[in-house]
């Protein structure tokens, strides 16, 4: 089927990987390469939906995603379009759909109308939905539930989708005979370890990977295999279960791209931070360098409120020890679905950590926008500087409150400017200096 990675096989170069090699100051050849020996993806969906070329993976910036959606206790359309549009301005890289209450069709319909970034979405969250409206209960999803979700995300224009096929009984054994603090925490992984325990069957995701990858490869959808048994506490990273379910993950990534269909792997969780790097390194290792995609990973439980910050920190270790793409977490993580503003706020924390482990990669043009913020900084130069900030509405808010025409420097230090008494002493005006 003509899949990216086929054409790229073929020998054929879609005009929007030559974009993305441009973006991405890469030759195109290395971009197709690194997509075809499925260490990168490109998700873009054939449905005829015009897609911004995004790639993740290694050898380009480290990417962000934000996650919207409705839920059964709040639902509003035009809410969720204003934090799609939120999302998009704070700049991230792609955007997926949770909803998992409401008419989650009509949502995400809309939604992906109104959205030129790579879409995500888990289409076993409306499946198990739907069978819960139907029925009263998850566990009355049936495999034909399942895999149909997955065709109509695909026909809707859905690029990418987060796919539980790794969560199998012998994982499940493991989760039981070692005992958790917190046991499961993915959404998804819930739905799917009920509906295996009541059934007493395998999971149909991994049972019928075949059928699966022939919807992916129609569609040319990205899997993002999910890693339904991530730590949701300290105390529960880095165990049996997790590591089962990665084996599982890197195995099924492989059959996917020799079935021409782009896959990338999920990660955690919650983790101490002293376990991020080797959790990146092995799970690099054990999934041939899959492109690498960690919720978080956050650093510490306690605390609610200011989850964009825990997550951002391990974004950040995560990313510079290899992971690929960070899904941003919220101020109102463990607690309610986010308004529009804090996902703002999630997006920038995010986009903080991948841009501070691009550096760490050595990023030339990550570190090359640090260079310009120096140099604006010793020149005193604000308008510069708002302009270069990851936030600049934040930035010339807070310097506009509070700046006095009179003085050069800002109101932290005010006549006694650090900036302008060395520049003064060094024989240079502040405004005449550029760069450091
Ligand atoms: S006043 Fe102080 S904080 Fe502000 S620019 Fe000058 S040295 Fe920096």
């Amino acid at each position: 089927m003509s899949t990216l990675i086929n054409m790229l096989r073929a020998g054929n170069l879609p005009g929007r990987i030559a974009g993305i090699a441009a973006t991405e100051s890469m030759v195109a050849d290395d971009l197709c390469e690194r997509i075809t020996a499925g260490t990168m993806v490109a998700p873009a969906g054939n449905s005829g939906r015009r897609v911004r070329g995004v790639a993740i993976g290694s050898g380009v910036r480290t990417k962000v995603n934000a996650n919207i959606g409705a839920s059964s206790e709040l639902n509003s359309e035009p809410e969720e379009l204003a934090k799609l549009d939120a999302a998009v301005r704070a700049g991230a890289d792609t955007v997926m759909d949770l909803s998992s209450g409401g008419d989650t069709g009509s949502l995400r319909r809309a939604l992906i109308s109104a959205c030129d970034l790579p879409f995500g979405t888990v289409p076993i969250y409306e499946a198990a939905s739907l069978a819960r409206q139907r029925s009263g209960s998850v566990v009355a999803m049936t495999r034909d539930d399942l895999l149909g979700a997955v065709e109509q995300h695909a026909a809707d224009g859905v690029d990418f989708m987060t796919i539980h096929a790794g969560l199998t009984l012998s994982a499940l054994d493991h989760l039981q005979s070692q005992g958790r603090l917190m046991d499961v925490v993915s959404r998804g992984g819930a739905f799917m370890i009920a509906w295996m325990i009541h059934h007493e069957r395998e999971n149909p995701f991994y049972e019928d990977f075949d059928l699966l990858l022939d919807i992916m490869a129609r569609w040319d959808v990205t899997i993002s295999l999910g890693d339904g048994l991530r730590p949701g506490c300290l105390a529960d990273a880095s165990d049996r279960a997790q590591f089962e379910e990665l084996v599982t993950l890197g195995r099924l990534a492989a059959a996917a791209n020799e079935a021409g269909v782009q896959a990338m792997i999920e990660g955690p969780g919650h983790m101490p931070l002293s376990d991020i790097e080797a959790n990146v390194k092995m799970a690099k290792k054990l999934t041939g360098g899959a492109p690498f995609y960690v919720l978080g990973p956050l650093v510490t439980d306690i605390a609610p409120g200011y989850d964009h910050i825990t997550a951002a920190i391990g974004g950040a270790i995560a990313g510079a020890a290899g992971a690929d793409y960070l899904c941003y977490v919220t101020p109102a993580e463990h607690l309610g679905l986010p308004t529009a503003a804090e996902v703002h706020s999630g997006v920038i924390a995010s986009r903080i950590a991948a841009h501070a482990a691009d550096i760490a990669k050595g990023s030339h043009t990550a570190m090359d926008w640090d260079i310009r913020m120096a140099g604006a900084r010793k020149s005193l130069d604000w308008e510069e500087q708002i302009a270069l900030a990851i936030d600049p509405q934040a930035a010339r808010s807070i310097y506009g409150s509070r700046h006095s025409e009179s003085v050069a420097g800002c109101s932290m230090c005010g006549e006694l400017c650090a900036m302008k008494i060395v520049s003064d002493h060094l024989g240079l005006k502040a405004g005449e200096i550029s760069g450091c």
